[in-house]
């Protein structure tokens, strides 16, 4: 099992990428959820090129993967688990939560920090949310995620195995919860229990600042709930709601890969964070009451 991953990592990656594409890309199309703002052929080759740099860049720039960094720490017995020698049926559940807590953390983080909004607001900026949405991200956010990811494995010390199934449920989840799908309400309602659904993950992709900086969790529902950052619905309905962000419209540069690569680079640092509103009114968000 060990070997087949190492020997295999990258093929199986890239077989569930491709295997998890064609399903969504189908289900789309045969059940979508909003009508879509802008086709295919205008979205999915930038959003499925800057998949291809990301994947170049990492494997250049990075010495080393997860997977071969979680062999190092096992056998030098670094991070936690290791040092607490849990048995593997208790180890492989906490790696994975661990690890998608660390996601969790840093997707807040990336919206708080406005010079990491600024990285981030790559993937907010497709102007349709679907599958490929999921996938879109900046190169240099890609590779400070893979930092943080390489230093939580340090601290937590997951075996290699569940480092593996960590990445491939991340990104199957990420494709699953970005896609144009429709869900009966009654089957969101309780899926959205162990997995971040559509709809919820819907929410995010909105350019309503405060519905933005909801739902911040890929993979596992539960950090929202437990930290206060979950909203169940946008206000204006999952067919109502616009998608993107204020003041970045244009689909020739929000969804072409030049315009994609130089969004970080383009207006003022303070344009936008958590904490620094610039569009809407006190009274709009906060409404007063009496
Ligand atoms: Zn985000
Ligand atoms: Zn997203």
């Amino acid at each position: 099992m060990r070997e087949l991953i190492l020997i295999h990592e990258s093929a199986i990656r890239l077989s569930f990428f491709v295997g998890i594409l064609a399903v969504m890309a189908a289900w789309e199309a045969l059940a979508p959820r909003r009508p879509a703002s802008l086709g295919r052929w205008a979205r999915w080759p930038s959003n499925l090129g800057i998949v291809a740099l990301n994947t170049v860049v990492v494997r250049l720039l990075l010495p080393t993967t997860a997977v071969s960094l979680a062999l190092v720490g096992e056998r030098e017995g670094w991070g936690l688990l290791h040092h607490f020698a849990l048995p593997g049926w208790a180890a492989l559940p906490l790696a994975l939560i661990a690890l998608d807590l660390v996601v969790y953390l840093q997707h807040v983080m990336v919206h708080a920090v406005p010079l990491l909004w600024r990285l981030h607001r790559v993937h907010h900026a497709d102007l349709h949310f679907d599958v490929t949405t999921g996938a879109r991200f900046h190169p240099i956010e890609i590779v400070l995620s893979m930092l943080i990811k390489l230093a939580a494995i340090l601290v937590i010390g997951p075996s290699p195995e569940a480092v593996a199934v960590f990445e491939v449920l991340l990104n199957a989840t990420a494709m699953f919860n970005h896609g144009n799908v429709r869900l009966p309400a009654a089957v969101d309602r309780w899926l959205r229990w162990i997995v971040v659904t559509p709809d919820m993950h819907r929410v995010h992709h909105s350019v309503e600042d405060d519905e933005t900086n909801s739902n911040f969790g890929f993979n596992l529902p539960w950090w929202d709930r437990l930290f206060g950052t979950y909203r169940d619905q946008p206000r204006g309905g999952h067919a109502g709601m616009t998608i993107g962000i204020r003041g970045f419209r244009d689909p020739g540069q929000v969804d072409r890969l030049p315009g994609m690569l130089a969004l970080p680079f383009r207006g003022k640092v303070t344009d936008y964070a958590i904490n620094r509103r610039q569009w809407a009114r006190p009274e709009q968000t906060h409404p007063q009451k009496g």
